[in-house]
């Protein structure tokens, strides 16, 4: 019982021993043993999978604190017209943001800076 755990304890540090070599890149891949690999794989997935969830937190905390700040003072300030110009070099004009560049995906704000336009012309392609 207890030589089991203490087994089991032994082997999860040579493991961890065999990962942190793995990293600095003494082990190449192909010396690996089946369950050496096992465990890399295990662990790695682990920590996508938490570096994952604290980048996903990260930009919901960026986009909660510009939802708040950016884009209101954007909606006060005065509608600018619509810039157009290319944007993939494929000779179409694409609208833009006049205030942030970024591409207009609505026709009355922009939704990442919250600027209003003042017109939108499809057909002469100014925006003016
Ligand atoms: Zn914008």
């Amino acid at each position: 019982m207890i030589k089991q755990y203490v087994d089991s304890i032994r082997r999860e540090s040579q493991y961890k021993r065999v990962f942190r070599k793995w990293l600095k890149g003494e082990i190449p891949d192909n010396q690996l043993r089946a369950d050496q690999r096992a465990y890399i794989q295990k662990t790695m997935k682990a920590r996508m999978k938490r570096i994952k969830r604290r980048f996903r937190r990260q930009v919901e905390l960026h986009m909660f604190l510009r939802n708040i700040t950016v884009k209101p003072i954007g909606r006060l300030l005065r509608p600018l017209p619509v810039n157009w110009h290319e944007d993939f070099a494929d000779g179409i004009s694409y609208p833009h943001c006049p205030a942030c560049d970024e591409l207009a995906y609505q026709k009355d704000h922009c939704v990442f800076c919250g600027r209003r336009f003042s017109q939108w012309d499809t057909i002469t392609g100014s925006g003016k």
